[in-house]
């Protein structure tokens, strides 16, 4: 395993990600908004996420920047970083297939929205949360480099901690006791643990 392999997998399992989302994207844009409590703070939360994700990691690999930042890659935990971010293409396949027309990359209710409470969600309440999180843990395993490889892991606890309560909040305005009940049973992001 050299360095340049390990970035170039991270960069197609980016891919796959790109590509697993477009379906549902394109059949989530045909279900009108009802609702959205999109503002200013969900731009910058998106904004902090998409850098950490994307935006530093792709200059890192286009421009090798920040170089000083390198340290030798460790084949344990680019295999590692394989295994984690298989289970993350898994579990987006998963809750997009559960959560249909109403997904949003943002804090919106859609026209005919549903509770999902069933599949993938029937155990966490936010499992594309969840995998998020292991989207940033493989980053940070696949790039040998202390400040893009990290970024990831930044940029989306910015986003999560700053959307999560908000997001509880809005889906107890929509949808009062069954989501407080729902609330009950679930944990948020990590089965059984938190
Ligand atoms: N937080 C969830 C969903 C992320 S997509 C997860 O991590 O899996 C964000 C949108 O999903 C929000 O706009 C909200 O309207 C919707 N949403 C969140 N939880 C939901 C649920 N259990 N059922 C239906 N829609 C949900």
């Amino acid at each position: 395993m050299t360095a340049t392999l390990s970035k170039i997998i991270w960069l197609a399992f980016g891919a796959a990600w790109l590509l697993l989302r477009q379906r549902p994207g394109r059949r989530s844009r045909k279900t009108p908004v009802r609702y959205s409590a999109r503002g200013a703070r969900e731009f910058a939360l998106l904004g902090a996420s998409l850098t950490g994700l994307g935006i530093v990691p792709g200059l890192y690999l286009t421009t090798h920047w920040p170089r000083f930042a390198d340290y030798p890659v460790s084949p344990v935990l680019s295999y590692l970083g394989i295994a984690v971010d298989c289970l993350c293409l898994w579990l987006f396949y998963r809750t997009h297939r559960d959560l249909g027309h109403n997904w949003s990359v943002s804090l919106d209710l859609r026209e005919r929205h549903t509770l999902v409470t069933t599949g993938i969600y029937a155990t966490v309440r936010h499992p594309m949360y969840t995998g998020f999180w292991l989207m940033a843990v493989a980053q940070a395993l696949l790039l040998p480099n202390w400040i893009a490889g990290p970024a990831g892991l930044i940029g989306f606890s910015i986003l999560f901690f700053g959307r999560v309560r908000r997001e509880e909040e809005m889906m107890i305005a929509a949808f009062g006791d069954e989501y407080r009940t729902y609330m009950r049973r679930t944990a948020r992001v990590v089965p059984w643990l938190y």
